[in-house]
């Protein structure tokens, strides 16, 4: 069997994703930033879509779910914790549910932190995790609703997936966020070489993503709140790591 995932540019710096189940000819969107793009690329790949797994309320991840509803009767399945906020929806899922796309398993994860509903979908046979605001390349989303606390425990449940798992996020920020991941960890190796990579892939207006959880681990200073020169840096060497991370965010919200 085979899952073809299917990422392209929407609005100003959002991705679409199209997953594709070559099997069962299953066709599913993750999130419906806007109409037209997915439109287009379902009419290119000749694929009909069957379903939209919503991952939060917020207006650049939902504004095509009526439009593509209508024009082709899909399924809209989201976070529970949002339903009244989010329109169209049919099924709502949570922790622990898992939805049956073709011979796959997509398992839903609760991911609150940008949201206190965001949740995020892992498929384990394709390796692949889609976790829209709740991390970035070298970067998380803001913690608009909920705690700082609560948002580490989402990031540390995607820590936990294989090192493999390609990521799909929400957002094309990889370039900005290096620019300050260099401030908080500015002697790691492998980001130095991440940030030369990015801003090579951006001068050619190519994308940085999707990223890997593995590549994440190694550069991204919101996951390394452990690294003793993290901690060093931030003169935080004791502290927990919900307070390291609440510290790293904050300081990025002041960047
Ligand atoms: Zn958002
Ligand atoms: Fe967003």
């Amino acid at each position: 069997m085979t899952l073809i995932i299917d990422q392209f540019p929407c609005r100003s710096d959002n991705f679409g994703v199209l997953i594709h189940d070559t099997e069962s000819g299953l066709t599913a969107a993750i999130d419906a930033p806007e109409f037209d793009p997915i439109k287009h690329r379902l009419a290119e790949r000749g694929w009909k879509l069957d379903q939209i797994l919503v991952t939060h309320h917020h207006l650049d991840h939902v504004e095509g779910i009526l439009p593509l509803k209508q024009a082709y009767g899909c399924t809209v399945i989201g976070p529970a914790g949002e339903a009244d906020k989010i329109p169209g929806l049919d099924r709502t899922v949570k922790e622990g549910d898992v939805l049956s796309f073709g011979a796959y398993e997509i398992r839903v994860l609760d991911t609150p932190g940008h949201t206190l509903g965001h949740i995020s979908y892992y498929i384990p046979a394709a390796k692949a995790a889609f976790v829209a605001d709740t991390l970035f390349s070298l970067g998380c989303g803001r913690v608009i609703e909920g705690t700082m606390p609560m948002m580490w425990g989402s990031l540390e449940k995607l820590l936990a997936l294989p090192d493999d798992t390609t990521v799909y996020v929400g957002h094309e920020y990889t370039q900005a966020n290096a620019r300050f991941a260099l401030t908080i960890d500015p002697s790691n190796p492998d980001l130095v070489a991440r940030s030369g990579e990015v801003d090579a892939l951006r001068a050619g207006n190519k994308s940085t993503l999707p990223t890997t959880i593995g590549l994440e681990k190694r550069t991204n200073p919101f996951l390394r709140v452990d690294s003793p020169a993290v901690r060093e840096r931030l003169g935080m060497p004791a502290a927990s790591a919900a307070d390291v991370f609440g510290e790293i965010r904050t300081r990025k919200d002041n960047f």
